[in-house]
């Protein structure tokens, strides 16, 4: 289930950066998890950030909770293609319903530029070129300028050198391509330290730095 905002839903969610919403509870009193999910939802959760990797797993994790009851439907096996859309109708909302990467409108992105991002880079290890891969992150640290916001020229030869061509699949022009993290498809390639598309729900901001 190649989607951007499922990528972002990784990178985001380990690095803490990404505020889940609580599960729904069904008729029986039991959660529901959909398809693709690896973080644990249940409020207070030690693990929040830990990647389960596999459903399977996550669902381990919650039957450890006292307080929790899993329904017994959607169990491992093959997805039905209403599953998987239901699950990326999911991954879209916590992006506002909007995938990144894939918004059809032209961004009115001038409110909220990621430039209060300058905290310590994120720690997260997720890889959208090979999932596997534990430990640090491999990605390239995105070419920033000196304000914090993304240096385009650069990043447009990083992304080339990659091999991609752009503009990306979201981006209709070249000029357009590499400028909005919201937007463009390219900016999961890159570590970008604290910069993420915007969440639907906003997490309170904790570190209050002065600057
Ligand atoms: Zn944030
Ligand atoms: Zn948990
Ligand atoms: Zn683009």
């Amino acid at each position: 289930m190649a989607s951007l905002s499922t990528n972002w839903y990784l990178r985001d969610t380990a690095a803490g950066r990404l505020q889940l919403p609580d599960y729904e509870i069904d008729d029986e009193g039991d959660i529901y998890l959909y398809y693709g999910e690896v973080f644990c939802r249940v409020p207070e959760c030690s693990k929040a950030n830990h990647n389960y990797k596999y459903t399977n797993n996550l669902r381990t994790h919650i039957e450890t909770h006292d307080d929790v009851s899993l329904s017994a439907g959607n169990v491992g096996g093959r997805a039905s293609q209403k599953i998987i859309d239901e699950a990326i109708k999911f991954y879209k909302r916590l992006y506002g319903g909007v995938e990144p990467g894939t918004t059809t409108t032209p961004a009115p992105p001038a409110s909220s530029p990621p430039s209060s991002a300058i905290s310590p880079a994120a720690t997260a290890v997720y890889d959208p070129v090979s999932p596997s891969t534990t430990g640090a992150s491999i990605l390239p640290v995105l070419p920033v300028k000196k304000d914090g916001t993304v240096h385009v020229t650069n990043m447009r030869a990083a992304v080339a050198k990659m091999g991609h061509k752009i503009p990306c699949e979201s981006c209709s022009t070249r000029t357009a391509c590499c400028k909005d993290i919201n937007l463009c498809d390219f900016f999961i390639f890159f570590d970008c330290g604290d910069m993420h598309p915007r969440a639907a729900i906003v997490e309170p901001e904790e570190e209050g730095e002065t600057a």
